[in-house]
């Protein structure tokens, strides 16, 4: 059995612990490696190597990074199907998703290319006689990444393109489910000319996230993932001095008001709801549907599922892949069972669906008649199941979705301009997708949800994630002013 093990200094190192931890192809059900899982000293090994790598990238001109980033840009759209194969056989989302991850995360290469200008500061000249002010952005010296299964390739290049480019050494501790992308990511940064030991991998567990969490050389700590962790990074993080920005889960709303267009309104929201099987943070789990709009727009919906195509994610028929493990599918299916014992009813049973496969397959479920105090309402079920919450007013669909402990993304459906630009400005969450199911910024916005979504003041990736990753330096001079100055400068002025 192959063992995925870390990339520390530049080198693929194998485990030392004697840990590991088992991956899965999700699509037959059957163990394709495993992965080691570092103990303390593993880190530490690591911490100690980008330390050390730190001190001299942080030096690197402005124009070396930049053309580093430039060169990885191209690397990554080089191998970016071998990319989205890894993310497929590992995660099991379908190819053209896990190719989706993949530009995706590019974006966010292509905004630290302009790190030039991103690093510029600010200067005020003459604050008075002889006194200038500047302001210059420095990295922190190392940071980690903590990342979840979901997104294999694209959170940690969430994380590592800004951080890099920033000058700063990187250590990412990536998700012990699909791990072996980020040997690929390590492999592409090393052709691309980062030194080694400014990008390091250590695979791991909670073993791992918990020495990060507490390791002194570590100025910051990036993470996503669900929320009791997310809460558990902050806390302790921060409580050992550290800057922290930690994404949690979500519950994501789509309010659909009756002059909407239902049938694209119904196409978005199968493909927000089912597309990766539903393991997105942005996906919609539940629909808000007002008035008139909810009986047109549940015939939709259903009519859709059944022609949606549930098979392994390298087959190109195939429209869903399985969800990541066979605990996961089991957790995601008692959801169904639940929802019917507490009065929803279930529109469309995905359970049927997936019967007799040894992959860890679910097919599409829709529950209508949902509502808070349901279990398929309360929590994060992180699989391909959309439910139904029935409204009669706008102001009861707001309610709704700011009552919601959490505060990622919520989308709206309208032909209306005003009570778009009303739901933009009522709707408590961090993104906000008007007639956009999936509101994911573009790389030179930032990524974050409000509330239980995000622990500390940061959002991920573009202008944040420069801010996150620097500290501002402050420099005041006083030189003497050179109209009044008796410097004699000992050659005549040029000409
Ligand atoms: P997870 O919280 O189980 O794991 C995330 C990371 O934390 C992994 O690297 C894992 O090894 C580590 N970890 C797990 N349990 C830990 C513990 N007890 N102590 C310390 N570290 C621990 O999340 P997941 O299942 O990998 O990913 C799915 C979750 O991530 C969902 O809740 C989803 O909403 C969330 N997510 C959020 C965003 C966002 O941007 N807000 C993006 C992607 C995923």
């Amino acid at each position: 059995m192959r063992t995925i093990g870390h990339v520390i200094g530049g080198s693929e190192v194998p485990s030392r612990s004697g840990r590991t931890g088992p991956v899965f192809d999700p699509a037959t059900g059957t163990q394709r490696a495993e992965v080691a899982l570092a103990d303390v000293a593993e880190v530490d090994a690591a911490v100690a190597v980008a330390e050390a790598a730190a001190a001299g990238w942080r030096s690197a001109s402005l124009s070396v990074r930049a053309a580093t980033m430039f060169r990885l840009r191209e690397l990554l759209d080089a191998n970016r199907h071998r990319l989205a194969a890894l993310v497929t056989a590992e995660h099991g989302k379908v190819l053209s998703d896990a190719a989706g991850e993949v530009a995706r995360g590019l974006e966010n290469v292509e905004f630290a290319c302009g790190i030039p200008h991103l690093l510029k500061g600010a200067h005020s000249a003459g604050v008075a006689s002889g006194l200038d002010v500047h302001t210059t952005p420095e990295p922190l010296g190392v940071v980690a990444g903590i990342t979840p299964f979901n997104f294999p390739v694209m959170v940690p290049l969430w994380m590592f393109a800004n951080a890099v480019a920033c000058g700063n050494a990187f250590v990412l501790k990536p998700s012990e489910k699909d791990p072996s992308a980020s040997l690929l990511l390590a492999e592409l940064v090393q052709s691309a000319g980062v030194p080694d030991g400014v990008f390091n991998v250590v695979q791991g567990d909670r073993l791992a996230v918990d020495r990060i969490l507490e390791h002194p050389a570590i100025a910051a700590v990036s993470f996503v993932g669900s929320t009791p962790v997310a809460r558990h990074v902050y806390e302790t993080a921060t409580r050992h001095g550290k800057r922290v920005q930690a994404l949690g889960g979500a519950k994501n709303h789509m309010v659909v008001l009756p002059d909407a267009d239902i049938e694209a309104a119904a196409d978005s929201a199968v493909s927000a709801a089912y597309g990766s099987a539903g393991e997105r943070c942005m996906a919609i789990s539940v629909i808000v549907a007002v008035g008139s709009a909810a009986d047109p727009l549940v015939s939709a919906i259903a009519a859709r599922i059944s022609s949606i195509v549930v098979g392994p994610g390298d087959d190109p028929a195939s429209q869903m892949g399985p969800l990541v493990t066979a605990e996961h599918r089991d957790r995601v299916r008692s959801y169904l069972g639940g929802a019917e014992a507490e009065g929803a009813r279930l529109v469309v049973d995905g359970r049927r669906a997936a019967e007799g496969n040894p992959g860890f397959f679910l097919g599409c479920s829709l529950v209508d008649g949902v509502r808070p105090g349901m279990a398929v309402y309360d929590d994060e079920i992180f699989g391909p199941v959309l439910s139904v919450v029935r409204v009669a007013r706008y102001e009861d669909a707001i309610g709704l979705v700011n009552a919601n402990p959490y505060g990622n993304g919520a989308a709206l459906f309208t032909r209306d301009g005003g009570a778009a630009r009303r739901f933009e400005r009522d709707v408590r969450v961090g993104m906000v997708g008007i007639n956009v199911a999936i509101p994911v910024p573009v790389g030179f916005h930032s990524f974050g949800g409000w509330k239980a979504s995000l622990f500390g003041d940061s959002a991920m990736y573009g202008p944040e994630g420069v801010r996150f990753y620097t500290r501002p330096k402050v420099v005041t001079s006083r030189w003497p002013d050179p109209a009044t100055s008796a410097i004699d400068l000992g050659f005549p002025p040029t000409r």
